[in-house]
């Protein structure tokens, strides 16, 4: 069956307008290229969407937006970019403490406690192990010391934690270590939990370290309480394969379109109705669907029918089959605009 673009029925608006300070090696965002689109262009944009969707009464038309896990913004984008979101209906109370550049404890008090009078109640900080080998795996020294001296600036701020890792074969045995220093830090833990990489950017790099259900039921009970609570319907490849092959409800349609911002379309952008955009964008989004196999085919030629490597997602299986579609027959399409391009 050909994969269907239908009606739009949402549109993210996109820009990697925060410089991320790093380049881990597992990054899972595709795109960390950073445009100079000021943010007051970047939320004027949003605002007459949600103008649109006012005018036309299209109560079920979702508007979100993304600018990347880096919240490495001065304090008015901040500030911006939090107004925003709360228009869209997104709290926005979660820092990720990823992209921030290393700094004092003290310049660090301050930087939060902005974000905090602005709304913000917790940080977020991801590791993959701890000491040295987080610091490897996100190619910055001291980069684990200065995750966790932020987790005690927010303690002392009255912030919440939200204390991630990733599961992988290499980092696994190191996790009950993690475990024991986070539990000496204490403070206030809103979220320890444990997952697995995403089929995702740089981390597409490492489907060596992708863990299978037997490494993770091997480990003891105290790793096994973090991982994810949607941990069952975590699949093999395998499984998945044969998943995809009955779930009939996920090929319905697609209606999500995506509009990414930079430098060297805004002003095009500004000078179009949101109903241009919508067309155009819904025009070249079914050029890009009708480009690529359907699902089906996907999964018959591209799945590796005996693989016990877990995966979270539908999109993770389906973004691994089409870059081994791509290795084959390398062709030319907007993958932004699908949901291949996350
Ligand atoms: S800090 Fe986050 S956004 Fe930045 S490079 Fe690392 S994983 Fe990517």
């Amino acid at each position: 069956m050909p994969r269907e673009f239908r009606q739009a029925t949402s549109i993210t608006i996109t820009a990697s307008t925060s410089a991320c300070a790093y380049r881990c090696s597992y990054c899972q965002l595709v795109d960390i290229a950073v445009s100079r689109i000021p943010i007051d262009r970047y939320v004027r944009v949003i605002e007459r969407f949600l103008e649109y969707k006012e005018s036309k009464r299209l109560a079920d038309f979702e508007i979100g937006h993304w600018l990347g896990n880096a919240f490495n913004f001065d304090e008015y984008e901040y500030g911006k970019v939090a107004e925003i979101s709360h228009k869209l209906g997104d709290s926005y109370e979660n820092i990720c403490m990823g992209g921030v550049p290393h700094q004092s404890p003290e310049k660090l008090r301050k930087w939060l406690a902005f974000r905090q009078k602005v709304g913000a109640k917790n940080i977020i900080v991801a590791f993959l192990g701890h000491g040295e080998v987080h610091d490897q795996w996100n190619r910055k020294a001291g980069n684990f010391a200065f995750q966790m001296e932020a987790q005690k600036v927010a303690n002392d701020l009255g912030m919440g934690l939200i204390q991630r890792t990733f599961l992988t074969n290499s980092t696994l045995p190191l996790v009950e270590r993690w475990l024991d220093l986070l539990d000496e830090l204490g403070g206030n833990v809103v979220q320890r939990v444990a997952y697995l990489l995403f089929y995702s950017g740089l981390a597409r790099k490492f489907e060596h370290e992708r863990v299978t259900r037997e490494t993770l039921d091997r480990q003891s009970d105290r790793v096994k309480a973090i991982y994810r609570d949607d941990q069952n319907r975590w699949k093999s490849e395998k499984d998945w394969a044969e998943f995809l092959r009955t779930d009939k409800e996920y090929e319905s349609g697609y209606g999500d379109l995506v509009l990414k911002l930079d430098d060297s379309n805004i002003d095009q952008i500004e000078s179009m109705s949101c109903e241009e955009i919508i067309a155009d964008l819904t025009q070249r989004t079914k050029a890009a669907y009708a480009a690529v196999p359907s699902r089906e085919e996907l999964c018959e030629k591209y799945a590796n029918q005996t693989s016990e490597k877990l995966y979270m997602f539908t999109w993770d299986m389906e973004c691994l089959w089409i870059d081994r579609f791509l290795q084959q027959n390398p062709i030319v399409f907007e993958r932004h605009l699908t949901h291949f391009g996350r």
